[in-house]
């Protein structure tokens, strides 16, 4: 008997790997896998979370319209330009099922955040990969591996895992050189935390080309990424594409309230950003002094570099024995990296520590 056979390209997917949570045995694990915020749910987040209950059997605004109008606010954007997702993955996924597809081509950076591939492929096209300098976007030869066949170029910036950071400049170099029928979408789930002026997350370009968007999310600065709960901004002939073709009701009534409360928690994104450029830099300096490579980073994690995949695979086993969950990254083509997200204080202490003591066990 023959069983129900998806698309051939669909088996040549890997699944996602997602940073693990737990380790069995050990009394406390620490979490610094999935670079979720270093604080928690907001609290007023947490609040409103809790007063949805009795309205969870209404379905959800579909429009999400008091969302927008609150995203607009703060960001100073036409709500009119807003989609909202269940996370900023939902969008990606949008985006790859709308304009990609069979004979389409998608353009993304070497080691760029793994969705992109998984999404694209999923829709059918052919994703290339285009090989990075220092680890950061080429994005010279993303222009030269552009095709007829190209319609969507991805770029996270900062990008996830190496934590590079494209200069807003060359950005909008990159986007006049582009045929104006390639859709550029620039991921910036990390803006919250780049504190160097040369960069711009894309609003600019939105505002001033028909064919680049922004996504953004409320899983990393804002704590939310058990919510599902990520927004684009894009100009309106895109706009109603996604409006089209996304579940009508992507985003939940909790996760909407979240969103609005945690965007009115006074104060929050300026104590995650403030923590992280005291702690990433202690974090980076602490692994360094352990005799490890550390990656710049403009993101709310650094990519250590132990140069060989066994090294990095001993470094990760002896972490894990001590507790801590970091984030191995061979699926983005770097096995001798780890990614090590900045946690609290405390947890920044540990890791540091837990590398210090690595590298002297493995001097001998
Ligand atoms: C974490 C992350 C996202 C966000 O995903 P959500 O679906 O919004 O949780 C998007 N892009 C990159 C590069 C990320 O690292």
């Amino acid at each position: 008997m023959n069983s129900p056979a998806p698309r051939a390209e669909i088996l040549r997917i890997e699944p996602y790997v997602a940073g693990e949570s737990e380790l069995p045995g050990a009394n406390r694990t620490v979490k610094l896998s999935s670079n979720e915020g270093a604080f928690g749910v907001p609290p007023a987040a947490r609040a409103a979370i809790v007063a949805t209950a009795a309205e969870a059997y209404r379905y959800p605004d579909g429009a999400a319209d008091p969302l927008r109008a609150a995203l607009g606010k703060r960001w100073g954007l036409d709500p009119a330009r807003i989609v909202c997702g269940a996370g900023s993955d939902d969008l990606l996924y949008q985006f790859c099922l709308s304009y990609g597809g069979p004979g389409r081509d998608i353009i993304m950076s070497a080691h760029g955040f793994s969705i992109y591939h998984i999404a694209g492929t999923y829709a059918g096209s052919r994703v290339i990969k285009v090989p990075e300098r220092h680890l950061t976007a080429d994005l010279d030869a993303m222009l030269a591996a552009v095709s007829p066949a190209t319609r969507l170029i991805f770029l996270a910036n900062p990008n996830n895992p190496t934590g590079s950071m494209v200069p807003a400049a060359d950005v909008a170099r990159f986007r006049a050189a582009l045929p104006p029928e390639v859709l550029l979408v620039l991921d910036a789930a990390y803006a919250e935390y780049v504190t160097r002026p040369a960069y711009d997350a894309g609003v600019k370009l939105v505002d001033s080309t028909a064919n680049t968007v922004m996504t953004r999310t409320f899983s990393k600065i804002f704590g939310l990424g058990g919510m599902r709960i990520g927004w684009c901004y894009a100009p309106p002939a895109i706009v109603d594409v996604l409006n089209r073709v996304r579940g009508p009701f992507n985003v939940s009534v909790a996760a909407q309230a979240a969103a609005i409360a945690a965007l009115g928690e006074p104060g929050w994104v300026e104590k995650g950003c403030a923590h992280n450029a005291e702690y990433r830099p202690k974090l980076a300096a602490g692994i360094e002094a352990a005799g490890l490579k550390v990656w710049p980073s403009e993101a709310n994690f650094v990519l250590v570099d132990l140069a060989t995949t066994q090294a990095a695979n001993a470094a990760d086993a002896f972490l894990r024995a001590n507790g801590i969950i970091v984030r191995k990254v061979g699926g983005y083509g770097l096995p001798h990296c780890l990614r090590v997200t900045v946690g609290t204080a405390d947890e920044v202490g540990l890791v540091v520590d837990a590398f210090a003591e690595f590298t002297r066990q493995a001097r001998g």
